[in-house]
């Protein structure tokens, strides 16, 4: 009987890694799929399809906590708020990223213009656009969406490093 038990908890393990790789891999259909179920539909109509919230509606474009904006989707550390600016846009907008590795820059030919789309370097979210327009030191402004992000306070995240 436990002999049984331990073969199903090996095989469990084997289609969750098997499920896992093809999670990450470049098959759109299976991956929407999951992502329809783990986000809202805000979330997922932003970072899968490449959608954009409306203006002043989101959760983090007049927001000041101190911390890292993560990737919704898979926690990627992406912002800091040490570079977040009031943009007047309605969205989060930052002057800089946390690394050029966790960020994937793209050409963007929609809406007649063209612009360039930012979007999560692990998972593919799409995150928003950078423009050129933005403060010192960068001179960029990286506009982004709230649905594409979640909030991770400083405090909080050291006190877990501590813990671990
Ligand atoms: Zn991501």
């Amino acid at each position: 009987m436990v002999k049984y038990l331990i073969l199903l908890l090996f095989i469990g393990a084997l289609l969750g890694l098997i499920s896992f790789s093809t999670g990450t891999a470049k098959k759109e259909t299976k991956k929407d799929l999951s992502w329809k179920d783990r986000l809202t539909p805000l979330q997922y109509q932003v970072t899968r399809l490449h959608g954009t919230e409306r203006a002043f509606t989101g959760e983090y474009w007049d927001y000041k906590g101190d911390g890292i904006y993560q990737c919704v989707c898979c926690g990627a550390s992406l912002f800091d708020s040490a570079t977040k600016f009031r943009s007047g846009t309605g969205w989060p907008s930052f002057y800089s990223i946390i690394s050029p590795a966790t960020i994937k820059e793209t050409e963007d030919n929609t809406l007649l213009m063209t612009r360039t789309e930012v979007g999560c370097q692990e998972c593919g979210a799409h995150l928003g656009h950078v423009f050129p327009d933005g403060p010192a030191p960068t001179g960029l402004r990286y506009c982004i969406n709230s649905a594409s992000l979640q909030f991770q306070n400083r405090a909080e995240s050291s006190e877990d490093a501590e813990h671990q």
